[in-house]
């Protein structure tokens, strides 16, 4: 767990958030300011600050994309968005991993 992290204190139970779904690795939870109809975080449960760091790690980059799946399923999302923002230039602002999943409206690509 690392200091100062909204996300670990999520995963921690320290911070309330609408649980979506669990497994061992990752924790899904409703986005606090939906973007969407449908706005949900997957994180992986051990604190990794972004993609490129999660890509270095074959276990828990497979373990997100497997959660992801889950939600997908268990939501039945059809069409759905999957971004990760890297950075602060692109909007990144809590440096936890997290795949944002966005459904329910249409969207436009690209993204402004
Ligand atoms: P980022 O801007 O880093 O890509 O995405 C961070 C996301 O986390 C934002 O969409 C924001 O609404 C969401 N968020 C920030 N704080 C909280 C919180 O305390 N609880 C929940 N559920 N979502 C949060
Ligand atoms: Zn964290």
């Amino acid at each position: 767990m690392a200091d100062d992290c909204i996300f670990c204190a999520i995963v921690a139970g320290d911070i309330p958030a609408t649980k979506i779904r669990e497994d061992g690795d990752t924790l899904a939870f409703a986005d606090i300011d939906p973007k969407a109809p449908v706005h949900i975080l997957v994180v992986p449960k051990r604190h990794i600050p972004n993609i490129t760091d999660l890509g270095a790690d074959a276990e828990a980059s497979a373990a997100l994309l497997r959660g992801v799946r889950a939600v997908v399923e268990q939501e039945g999302l059809g069409d759905f968005r999957t971004v990760f923002n890297t950075g602060v230039g692109v909007g990144q602002t809590v440096f936890h991993v997290h795949a944002h999943l966005l459904a329910g409206r249409p969207m436009t690509w690209p993204p402004g």
